[in-house]
């Protein structure tokens, strides 16, 4: 067995306990094998696992990295992961299958525009800036009303609610936060937890975990 196949059978099984202690399903939680910055020679023994979720935080890096890999593996899920740009959209929109990252007014116009050209009703994630740091993205917790009210309006499919917690700080406090924020705007899925913290993320409710270090090794550059 490869090193990549034993962490994500190793991870799973994490995930697998953490799931059985919360008593919630299995298969309710998905693993997004974060692979930026990682040598491809990782990312096909992952798909050799059968793993097909994969996040990436930026679009260029992310077509250079997986037009190739798309055309053997046509049922790969990439999920945008990091700060969208609206001069990117038209490439983002055209090439992953959820966005986990939306955060401003802005974007979902573009977003709801170039979907339409494209004819796709890609879901997306509006991030929360749950720590309310300046130095990150995220809608504060006080626009997000407004912001999922605009993003429906516009015609957007919101399925979740994505955040990145403080760094220094116990991360289940914010896990918490954001899983309340999603029951309150009758949202199913919740992104949060990462190799560090993601059995306490299941815990608090995660449907979705965003996993690289812990699967692919520390990140080349
Ligand atoms: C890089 C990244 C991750 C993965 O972090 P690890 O600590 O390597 O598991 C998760 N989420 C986002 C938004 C990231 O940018």
């Amino acid at each position: 067995m490869s090193q990549i196949a034993e962490n994500f059978s190793h991870i799973k099984t994490g995930m697998l306990k953490a799931a059985l202690q919360a008593g919630r399903l299995p298969q309710d939680v998905t693993l997004v094998a974060v692979s930026k910055k990682q040598p491809t020679d990782k990312i096909y023994d992952a798909l050799n696992t059968g793993h097909r979720v994969f996040g990436e935080n930026r679009v260029q890096d992310a077509m250079t990295v997986w037009s190739p890999i798309k055309k053997t593996y046509p049922d790969i899920q990439l999920h945008l992961i990091g700060s969208l740009q609206t001069n990117k959209v038209k490439e983002a929109v055209s090439f992953f299958d959820v966005i986990e990252t939306l955060d401003r007014e802005k974007l979902v116009d573009a977003l709801a525009d170039e979907m339409r050209r494209q004819n796709k009703n890609i879901p997306c994630f509006i991030q929360v800036n749950t720590g309310e740091e300046p130095q990150k993205s995220g809608v504060s917790p006080a626009g997000l009303p407004g912001l999922i009210a605009y993003a429906r309006q516009e015609g957007l499919t919101i399925q979740g609610l994505m955040c990145i917690p403080p760094e220094q700080e116990p991360s289940g406090l914010y896990f918490a936060f954001l899983s309340k924020l999603a029951a309150q705007h009758g949202l199913a899925s919740l992104s949060m937890g990462m190799s560090g913290d993601f059995e306490k993320a299941i815990a608090l409710g995660a449907t979705h975990i965003r996993v690289g270090t812990a699967l692919f090794g520390v990140r080349t550059s």
